[in-house]
């Protein structure tokens, strides 16, 4: 299916690696102009060198990065700088750390509500109001299924996202924005081979005791698919929300978790 997206310009936060980087990778792949970001250059650098080696990036697809942290105002200006209309913005920031909610003061909290409710909400406001007037538009907040099924040691996780979740859900049925093709969405991702999951899983082992084989195998058990997901694969989901087919899906929560919540709704 051609998304009909190529030469759209996209802005991907957290996209050095991870969900971040296959978001963009599935963008430029079907030939979006793509500006990645993130703190550590080192690996910005390497991400945007294999997106432009990719044999599978059109030709016409470019690729450019700012090295930046995305929940800071000064790192949000560093982005515009380089460029200030987007048509598609997926924002994503590492997640906060979990812990016990009887450990956590006032800045702990600030620090997590802004990286995962406002710097997301900012994004948005620097963006949607020049997408609804050139009448295309997509967001795409990366969040986590923690939104759906809370996971008591993600406390800061839980409450900052589900914050962003409550905003997403009023201002993607403004009709100001969904009458002009400007449509904003959550994707819910649930276990994902990276290398968040991979740092939590050593954390969840030493915690334990066990070997991270074992710890590795019972994460894996507790899903349907019986697999953690591939980056590869959020990024595909995400680079249909952002295609010209999926323009009538507006302030919805879509989870990609192999099957992992057991709910109905
Ligand atoms: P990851 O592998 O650790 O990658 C995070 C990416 O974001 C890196 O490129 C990182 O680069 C960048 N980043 C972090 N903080 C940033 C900041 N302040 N400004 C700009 N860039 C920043 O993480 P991931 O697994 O892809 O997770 C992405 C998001 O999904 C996180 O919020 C995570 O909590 C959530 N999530 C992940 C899973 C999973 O299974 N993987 C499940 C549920 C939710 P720098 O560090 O160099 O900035």
């Amino acid at each position: 299916m051609d998304f009909g997206i190529a030469g759209r310009w996209a802005l991907v936060c957290g996209a050095s690696k991870g969900l971040g980087f296959g978001c963009a990778q599935a963008l430029v792949r079907e030939g979006v102009h793509v500006l990645l970001v993130a703190r550590g250059e080192q690996a910005l650098l390497a991400a945007v060198e294999k997106l432009r080696a990719d044999p599978a990036r059109p030709a016409q697809a470019s690729v450019q990065c700012v090295a930046a942290d995305i929940t800071t105002v000064q790192g949000r200006e560093k982005v515009f700088a380089m460029r200030s209309e987007f048509d598609i913005v997926v924002t994503n920031a590492g997640g906060p750390p979990p812990g016990d909610f009887r450990n956590w003061d006032r800045e702990v909290w600030i620090k997590a509500v802004d990286a995962n409710m406002l710097t997301p909400i900012e994004l948005m406001k620097a963006t949607v109001d020049g997408m609804a007037a050139r009448g295309f538009g997509r967001v795409v907040n990366i969040t986590s299924s923690a939104v759906k099924a809370p996971i008591d040691i993600l406390g800061l996780s839980n409450g900052a996202r589900s914050g962003l979740t409550g905003f997403v859900a009023g201002v993607a049925r403004t009709a100001k924005l969904a009458s002009a093709n400007v449509t904003i969405n959550n994707l819910l991702p649930g276990s994902y081979d990276t290398d968040r999951l991979k740092a939590t899983i050593a954390a969840g082992a030493q915690r334990s005791g066990q070997p991270v084989q074992a710890v590795t195998q019972a994460r894996t058990a507790a899903i349907p698919a019986r697999r953690f997901g591939k980056p590869e694969e959020f990024g595909a989901a995400c680079a249909f929300l952002c295609s010209e087919q999926a323009s009538y899906i507006t302030g919805q929560n879509i989870l990609t978790d192999g099957g992992a919540y057991p709910g109905t709704y």
